[in-house]
């Protein structure tokens, strides 16, 4: 395992029979004892009918397992010994952590592993614990990000996953047909959560010994119904759900521009990070780049690059601007600035001294990282044991050791106008459109959706040298990029 010169700590990773991987984690200064458990299970594997199924289970795990069968008995015991609890709920994974005094990790990790072998889905439980879900659900009805993931949500195309509605509700969740929910929540459970598609990582002072016989005691016994190897086969976008523009009225007073391109799932060159290249150009905020040339004109206030949603197939590529007032007005013309930065990536030998140049931030972040709190590392780790292979947990979010021209060559063939999600958060006129066939208690939106077929037309015509007088009126391409070069060097 690939470990910072900085790193004190001691790992060990092992499978247990069942298929469990286990990374467990010495830290002789760890204040605290933590362990953080994930499995490949998420609200894209909610049954249609039920949306909100998988974070529901999430909630309800942690009410009474067999041996410890008295709701809220798992938080108390935690609480009394210096600790907390949490869990969450992605799209393809589900995660449960806590952290506790080391004296009392043994015991604590003995409660834990009874939710994945255990739980009991404690019947008096079950509508708290959807009134909290609901609670969760309204929270979120004002909150900007939320409203935005929403829109994401409902205007990729319907037939993936990430199109459902993730929270669930009182509607979502209900009983029906006379029967209580519990029986669903008992046969997802049964039929998803597998020993095989979960990892655990547990931190604490405790030796690698007696951390390695607690955890194959206690976590042997979880039922492997072999289900490792899921993939999603439906397309993430199709060309009905690119070339589009999205204008999402926010709650607040936010002007932000975001264009997004839908490229295919990276997850496997997660060694050599070749976006990344990408994302270092774009969001270069030094003389000569993208942003001073945009802040410059007044239209933004803040530029940044490479983020987007990702999932086990597709990945997208962002480049989102905070816009100024002026901006908003501007649109069009910053949308051409990104395309004619673009171009003076791809059109150009790609540089291998640039690659390094982010590796060495990358490696430099590595080397000297501050310790972590346990159950961050935990949670951490946790997930890097989802993604990377087991030699590369701990470096892999750090790692580009791949170097490929032809690789960048290929994703950059998905930086087109065609390959455009232009979203546009602000206030202002906005005409209600909503999507038909929505028949999801979604959040409460109003967002346009035009086809930017106008603007296609004009950005393949023009973006090459024609724009360039839109932004850079006083240098030419050629000297712009040997300018940058330089700057970058
Ligand atoms: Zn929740």
């Amino acid at each position: 395992m690939h470990l910072s010169p900085n790193d004190s700590n001691e790992y060990k990773y092992l499978t247990l029979d069942n298929g469990l991987r286990v990374l467990i984690v010495h830290d002789s200064n760890a204040q605290k004892s933590a362990a953080a458990l994930a499995v490949n299970v998420g609200h894209f594997d909610d049954p249609i009918e039920r949306e909100g199924l998988a974070h529901y289970l999430e909630h309800m795990l942690f009410l009474g397992t067999e041996k410890y069968p008295k709701v809220g008995e798992f938080q108390s015991y935690i609480s009394q010994h210096g600790g907390s609890n949490n869990a969450w709920t992605g799209t393809e994974h589900t995660c449960f952590f806590f952290d506790v005094s080391p004296n009392a990790f043994f015991k604590s990790l003995d409660r834990f592993s009874q939710f994945f072998t255990a739980p009991l889905f404690n019947e008096e439980s079950l509508d708290k614990e959807r009134q909290a879900v609901e609670s969760e659900y309204k929270l979120k009805l004002n909150d900007d990000s939320r409203r935005l993931y929403q829109v994401l949500k409902e205007t990729i195309n319907l037939e993936h996953p990430f199109s459902k509605f993730s929270v669930g509700n009182l509607e979502t969740l209900g009983d029906r047909n006379g029967q209580t929910i519990r029986n669903e929540i008992l046969g997802f459970y049964q039929t998803k959560y597998s020993a095989d598609l979960m990892t655990l990582t547990v931190v604490s002072s405790h030796s690698i010994e007696e951390m390695t016989k607690a955890v194959t005691d206690k976590f042997s016994s979880v039922l492997n119904q072999s289900l490792q190897g899921k993939s999603i086969t439906v397309p993430y976008t199709t060309q009905d759900h690119t070339g589009i523009k999205i204008h999402v009225e926010p709650v607040k007073d936010i002007r932000k521009l975001t264009l997004a391109f839908p490229l295919p799932n990276v997850n496997d060159y997660y060694k050599g990070k070749p976006l990344s290249y990408f994302a270092h150009l774009l969001g270069y905020e030094g003389p000569g780049s993208l942003m001073i040339a945009l802040k410059q004109k007044g239209w933004i206030n803040s530029l940044s690059a490479g983020g987007g949603t990702s999932g086990s197939n597709y990945r997208e590529f962002s480049i989102s601007c905070a816009l100024t007032l002026e901006g908003i007005e501007h649109i069009d013309e910053i949308t051409q600035a990104v395309f004619h930065y673009i171009h003076l990536i791809s059109s150009n030998e790609y540089d291998e001294w640039r690659y390094n140049e982010k590796q060495a931030v990358l490696e430099s972040a590595f080397r000297f990282q501050e310790p972590t709190r346990s159950l961050d590392l935990a949670s951490h780790l946790v997930m890097n044991m989802q993604h990377y292979l087991p030699e590369d947990v701990v470096y892999g979010d750090y790692m580009m050791q791949d170097f490929n021209p032809s690789l960048l060559e290929e994703l950059s063939g998905y930086f087109t106008p065609e390959n455009l999600r232009m979203v546009l958060i602000a206030k202002g006129e906005i005409t209600t459109n909503r999507r038909n066939g929505i028949i999801l208690p979604t959040l409460f939106l109003t967002f346009l959706q035009n086809r930017l077929n106008d603007l296609i037309k004009k950005l393949s015509s023009s973006f090459l040298f024609q724009s360039v007088t839109l932004i850079y009126a006083t240098t030419s391409i050629q000297s712009l990029f040997s300018n940058l070069s330089i700057r970058l060097k």
